[in-house]
């Protein structure tokens, strides 16, 4: 790509890092290398660009880790087989037995339950705190505290954390901060500029964006972490195929574009939940009263796509309303253009069920997709009609 790429503006890096015109033929689009293997010139001379086995680089993958990591403002991008195994790779080159986390305690299930099950079997700890109070966090620090754990806005109760403050505490204690940036995006928030060591995606959500992939990345400007994180990567074999890397390149192009439509409409739908008599409470980090508000529109650029609310009615009816939609699809996930609805309690986070990390039971989420507002608002008015 012509000149630095961190002076090009967010669409222009999405659709042009590390997606050069492929040298050989000029295809635009970077072609899919479906090959394990690559010739090579002579033993142990590898040819231009220097693969030589897929599970080690491939160059399908090699533009999906620029094109990230320019999105991110990071020096390193690496993808991985899934988000889950991007964020395994991180706690397993930064903690050792005898060492001890921080994670908020709204995080997402599924890292709770990797913490929680695997981790602490190979004699790692942790610590529950809530990260929009710097206090708890500071006072959850122990002196073997290697990593502070983060998501701003946090799943599925959109709480959002100061990102400076949180690295200051980390850093003040030797540790290093994680976000998990998978629900803001780098279109709205990028936290190696707020001091963040390291970024994790699940690009299944926003940055595929299309619901059609499974896929996982870490960017970081370190030099030393991005060398143990792909030496694991190498050696335990976490790697995205070919297909699975050049579908998410595709979904990444249009991110900033995406990112505007589903905050429009998830402004529009929380409105709508605002005034809505069946419901008690609305979450969402771009309303005035959100704790987290100020905070917020400081840090981001706008608020997401994400929106919860809970049920005035209790449980069952937010498992009507939750099964009551006919746009809004009851599936789990979220960042796709199409837009889902799902119970918590019972559905992403039944793993986090009777910990600290409990959601309330009458609590909705939704996954405001792109379609148009005005249908996704009288598919909610109609559900939440029919409670029962
Ligand atoms: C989905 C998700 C993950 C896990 O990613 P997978 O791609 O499903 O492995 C991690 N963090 C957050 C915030 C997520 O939403």
């Amino acid at each position: 790509m012509a000149g630095d790429p961190s002076k090009l503006g967010f669409d222009t890096r999405a659709i042009h890092a590390g997606q050069e015109p492929d040298p050989r033929t000029g295809s635009v689009i970077v072609p899919i290398y479906q090959t394990s293997t690559y010739a090579q010139d002579g033993v142990g001379g590898t040819r231009e660009g220097g693969y030589e086995y897929s599970r080690t680089a491939n160059p399908t993958r090699t533009a999906l880790e620029e094109a990230v990591a320019a999105l991110e403002g990071g020096r390193h991008g690496l993808a991985f087989a899934s988000g889950m195994a991007a964020s395994d790779a991180i706690l397993r080159v930064t903690l050792r037995p005898g060492d001890h986390l921080v994670l908020g305690d709204d995080a997402y299930g599924g890292t709770f339950r990797l913490i929680d099950k695997v981790l602490t079997s190979w004699g790692v700890s942790y610590s529950v705190a809530h990260l929009s109070d710097v206090d708890q966090v500071r006072a959850a620090m122990r002196p073997e505290t290697r990593l502070v754990w983060c998501e701003s806005p946090s799943n599925p109760l959109l709480g959002i954390a100061d990102l400076t403050a949180l690295a200051e505490i980390a850093h003040a204690g030797g540790a290093k901060l994680v976000v998990d940036n998978t629900f803001a995006t780098p279109y709205l928030q990028t936290p190696l500029d707020l001091g963040a060591d390291l970024v994790v995606h699940s690009t299944t959500k926003y940055l595929g964006g299309h619901s059609d992939v499974v896929g996982g990345a870490v960017v970081t400007d370190s030099d030393e972490l991005r060398e143990q994180l792909f030496f694991l990567r190498n050696s335990a074999g976490a790697v995205p195929g070919a297909f699975d890397a050049w579908l998410t390149l595709r979904g990444l192009k249009t991110l900033g574009v995406r990112m505007e439509r589903h905050c429009d409409n998830a402004e529009r739908v929380t409105e709508a939940l605002v005034a809505h008599p069946k419901v008690d409470r609305v979450y969402y980090p771009g309303l005035a009263g959100h704790p987290g508000h100020e905070l917020a529109a400081k840090q981001m650029r706008r608020f997401g796509g994400m929106v919860s609310f809970t049920h005035a009615d209790g449980e069952r009816a937010a498992l009507d309303v939750a099964a009551g939609t006919g746009l809004f699809v009851l599936a789990e996930s979220l960042g796709g253009i199409e837009s889902l609805i799902e119970h918590p309690g019972r559905m992403t986070h039944a793993s986090v069920a009777g910990s600290m990390l409990q959601v309330p039971a009458e609590l909705v989420r939704l996954s405001v997709g792109i379609e148009d507002v005005g249908d996704l608002v009288a598919d909610l008015d109609q559900a939440l009609a029919q409670g029962r």
